[in-house]
């Protein structure tokens, strides 16, 4: 078998797929959970407000997170579309595999990234 040394584009685009759906189930829970926190009255006393408060916060957080990596993922998606995917968008090296492996939205080589 003749091995393409190319990225396996679709490879990643399923990867990205798969992230993207998975971070769309996680962000349409997170917007269920992260409704306005009430003192319900069965839960005080275990879950004081301020616990409910933090816990707001703290899911706010993730939020921001799961988005930002969406955008990542859609962009990488439409640079695979171009024919950019894999490439450092800073120094336009290739990234390596292993790293595309463990985060396909990667938007820098190791050496970009580690100079941020
Ligand atoms: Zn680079």
């Amino acid at each position: 078998m003749v091995k393409n040394t190319s990225p396996d584009l679709k490879h990643y685009k399923k990867l990205l797929l798969d992230r993207q759906k998975e971070l769309l189930a996680i962000a349409k829970m997170s917007q269920e959970a992260a409704s306005p926190v009430e003192l319900d009255q069965s839960r005080v006393g275990r879950l004081s407000r301020m616990d409910a408060i933090q816990g707001q916060a703290m899911s706010l957080e993730a939020k921001r997170r799961t988005d930002a990596e969406l955008t990542r993922i859609t962009s990488a998606l439409k640079r695979i579309d171009v024919g950019d995917y894999g490439l450092c968008l800073q120094c336009e090296e290739k990234i390596v595999a292993g790293r595309l492996e463990i985060d396909p939205s990667v938007l820098l080589c190791v050496q970009c990234a580690s100079q941020r």
